[in-house]
């Protein structure tokens, strides 16, 4: 198989804002986020997309999805929060290793990509760390 880049995220050989981590997932923030905080949620064994995946591994990710929705919410003081997932190129997947998007949503928001300013990426997935972390 080719290098994969979230593959190599889940294992830290390449750097991201994490914000979670088990077992068997792995999550970070996107890097040119919709709105703050948007967040991607990646299982640690590869699969290209839903079509692929095996079922245990989608399953196991519906708690940390849970997790991940209400921090992320709080994080990013947000009205409501977007969880899509984009399954081939004509859906508008770019990164061919399954991932669950994790978008947070305000009235009358302008969804379009976004850029961290100094120290607000470190910022946001601190805060989201601490959330998950203290509704454990
Ligand atoms: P998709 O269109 O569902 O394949 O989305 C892939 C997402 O991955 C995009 O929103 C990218 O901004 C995001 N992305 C790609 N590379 C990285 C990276 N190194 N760190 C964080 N997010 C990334
Ligand atoms: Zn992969």
């Amino acid at each position: 198989m080719e290098k994969c880049i979230f593959c190599e995220i889940s294992k830290e050989v390449i750097p991201s804002s994490k914000v979670y981590e088990d077992e068997k997932s792995y999550a970070f923030l996107d890097n040119k986020p919709n709105n703050f905080g948007h967040t991607l949620l990646v299982p640690k064994e590869h699969s290209r997309n839903i079509f692929d995946m095996r079922e245990e591994v989608w399953c196991d990710l519906a708690t940390p999805l849970k997790k991940l929705a209400i921090a992320v919410k709080e994080a990013a003081g947000a009205k409501g929060i977007n969880i899509t997932m984009n399954n081939e190129p004509e859906a508008g997947q770019i990164v061919f290793h399954s991932h669950i998007h994790i978008i947070p949503r305000f009235a009358n928001d302008n969804m379009s990509h976004k850029l961290y300013g100094d120290g607000g990426e470190l910022a946001m997935a601190e805060k989201i760390r601490e959330i998950i972390k203290k509704n454990k």
